[in-house]
Formats: C-alpha cells, sequence, structure tokens
C-alpha cells in the first residue's frame, strides 16, 4: 500500500495585495519524485515553505497540509504536529543552510536534533551510534572523506550533498528542495540530481524538487507540477508537458 506524504487541500496565499497560491490541491505519494516548475514568482518557493510549516496560509482560507499523516496547518493555524513534521522532513535550499565553522560530520549530524541545537554543547554530545549513521549518510553522499574538514572548505555542489545526508540523517521519508541546483555548474547539478534520484529509488524517499531548468526537471523528475500565477498549471507526467505547453508556461 502507498502513503500520502503530502496532502494540500485548498491552500491559498496572499502578502498583502498579491496572491502568491490559489486554492492549490497537491497530493504526493511516497516514493514519488516531483518536479516544480514555474516562472520566477510564480509561488513555488512559497508553496514549499508551506509544506514546512514554515510560512501560515491565508487566515479567512479552509485550508489544510499534512505532511508525512501529521497535520502542519488547517485554515491558516499551525498544528500541534507542526514541528514533529518539520524533524521529519528534510529540506535543502538554494544556498545550502550549512553551519559553516563546523565540521562535515557535526553538520550531518545536526540532523538528528530534534530541535534548534546548542551549538555550544555540540561536539561529543552524540552516541557512538549516531556518528556511525551520520558517517553512513556521507558515505552515501560520497563525503565520507571530508569528515572531519570544515564544510567551508567544500565545494558548492559538494555543500549540498552534506545538506542531503543531514536530511538522511533524520531518517525521513521526505525531502523538499528549493532550487538546489540554481547555483552549482552543470556538473555539479547533475552529480546533486544523480544523488537525489538515488536515495528516491533506493530509499524510497519521496523528493519534491523545484528548478528552473525545465530539461533536467523532464530528465530526472516522473511527475511535473508547474505553477502560473500562484495556480496549478500543469500536474501530470513529465512525458506529457510538451514544448508548446512549456512555452505557455514561461
Ligand atoms: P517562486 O519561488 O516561484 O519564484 P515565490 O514563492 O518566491 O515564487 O513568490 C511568489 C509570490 O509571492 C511573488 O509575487 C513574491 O513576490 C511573493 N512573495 C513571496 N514571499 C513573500 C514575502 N515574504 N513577502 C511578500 N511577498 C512575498
Ligand atoms: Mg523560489
Amino acid at each position: 500500500m502507498t502513503s500520502t506524504v503530502i496532502e494540500v487541500r485548498k491552500l491559498a496565499k496572499h502578502f498583502g495585495d498579491t496572491c502568491a497560491l490559489a486554492n492549490i490541491d497537491l497530493d504526493v505519494k511516497q516514493g514519488e519524485m516531483l518536479g516544480l516548475l514555474g516562472p520566477s514568482g510564480s509561488g513555488k518557493s512559497t508553496l514549499l515553505r508551506h509544506l514546512n510549516g514554515l510560512v501560515r496560509a491565508d487566515k479567512n482560507s479552509k485550508s489544510s497540509i499534512k505532511t508525512l499523516g501529521n497535520d502542519v496547518q488547517i485554515n491558516g493555524k499551525f498544528s500541534r504536529s507542526v514541528r514533529t513534521s518539520r524533524s521529519q522532513t528534510g529540506y535543502i535550499f538554494q544556498q545550502h543552510n550549512l553551519v559553516s565553522r563546523l565540521s562535515v560530520l557535526q553538520n550531518v549530524l545536526i540532523g538528528a536534533l530534534s530541535s534548534t541545537p546548542k551549538w555550544r554543547s555540540l561536539s561529543g554530545n552524540f552516541t557512538t551510534l549516531q556518528k556511525s549513521k551520520a558517517l553512513q549518510a556521507l558515505d552515501k553522499v560520497g563525503l565520507k572523506q571530508f569528515a572531519k574538514q570544515r564544510v567551508s572548505t567544500l565545494s558548492g555542489g559538494q555543500q549540498q550533498r552534506v545538506a542531503i545526508a543531514r536530511a538522511l540523517m533524520q531518517d525521513s521519508k521526505l525531502i523538499l528542495a528549493d532550487e538546489p541546483i540554481a547555483s552549482l555548474d552543470p556538473e555539479a547539478s547533475r552529480t546533486v540530481m544523480e544523488l537525489l534520484r538515488s536515495i528516491n529509488k533506493e530509499l524510497g524517499i519521496a523528493v519534491v524538487v523545484t528548478l528552473h531548468q525545465v530539461e533536467f526537471a523532464l530528465e530526472y523528475c516522473p511527475r511535473i507540477v508547474a505553477l502560473k500565477d500562484g495556480e496549478i498549471y500543469f500536474d501530470g507526467p513529465s512525458h506529457d508537458l510538451n514544448q508548446s505547453k512549456i512555452d505557455q508556461l514561461y
């Protein structure tokens, strides 16, 4: 039985007079890899941020968002389970949100913490089991040999792979990635997309990734959701998103 990892109903969001999202319904099943497309300002980041409980929907909307079986928000109010939901969801940004003065290993270990870490207590406070799990995650992304190095000494693409290892450390069944390859060169972009695909396939982790390169989305994501002016313009298999639809989107 496949379970639903994302369930969005009637999501609407305004910023002042700007309508960022209008009446979004979205279901994502366990094990899916979904590319989220749309021109700049179409609402991609706003949607992902809602899924992770970082933004509240319009108060007067009859909206609901669930991830991994937990309520994130209902009618523009955060649910009590929002923290649980957040701690189980891996979130990756364009500018990898790593702590530059910490080592690669420490950055991955942060994924084992359920709340915001107290930096001073970060060293030495992890169990041997957690450390070996973090090393396994680093091995998975091909960076085990850099474990002790400061994360700031790594390239942009390598840093994104550390962010993915940290998400693996969370035992998440869901990864949300907002423009993870936007500041990478084509080769590093490919490595990161291959890695996302392999953890999706091998570990069954659902991946929702926003991309501005349509070609990458078509190549790596079996399902595409495209937003236009805050509404769903397309939702279907990537092979159904033909050139004329793409031309109308952008
Ligand atoms: P995308 O990620 O597709 O480029 P965004 O989700 O960032 O689009 O933005 C959607 C719309 O919402 C845009 O019009 C943007 O200007 C607006 N917006 C996003 N975040 C904020 C914010 N914090 N305050 C005001 N307007 C915002
Ligand atoms: Mg964005």
